[in-house]
């Protein structure tokens, strides 16, 4: 069910501590750790430490969580000194979703190009 944890879901392993994680900021709704296979200098994952399959069903859920994700990943490109950042919200499959648990990927430390591809 949205919103429960879920024990075959790997970011709600990672919210409950059973896998590990490089977290750079924590809050009571949200939590922010290095991506595993970083694609730019900085890249952090905001995550909700609630479980929805992706950004949209957060915000249609819990809208209020869904600000706190987005306010952090501002937190995080200031805290890693990313004045220019890339927010992405991969959704499905055909865009690159892997892992269906919300999250926002905050890329920042270099130049990023655009359109992304
Ligand atoms: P998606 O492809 O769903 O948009 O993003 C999922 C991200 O999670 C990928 O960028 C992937 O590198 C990252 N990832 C996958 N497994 C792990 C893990 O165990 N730890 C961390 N920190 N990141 C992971």
């Amino acid at each position: 069910m949205a919103g429960e944890a879920r024990s075959d879901c790997l970011f709600c392993k990672i919210v409950a501590g059973e896998v590990p994680a490089d977290v750079v900021r924590e809050t009571e709704t949200t939590l922010a750790f290095r991506d595993i296979n970083p694609q730019a200098p900085s890249h952090v994952l905001v995550i909700p430490k609630v479980h929805h399959p992706d950004a949209a069903a957060l915000a249609a859920a819990a809208p209020e969580i869904a600000a706190d994700v987005l306010r952090e990943a501002g937190e995080v490109a200031a805290q890693e000194g990313s004045e220019s950042y890339r927010l992405v919200f991969n959704t499905g499959t055909g865009a690159g979703q892997t892992v269906f648990h919300a999250h926002v990927h905050v890329l920042g430390g270099r130049g990023l190009q655009w359109p992304p591809g």
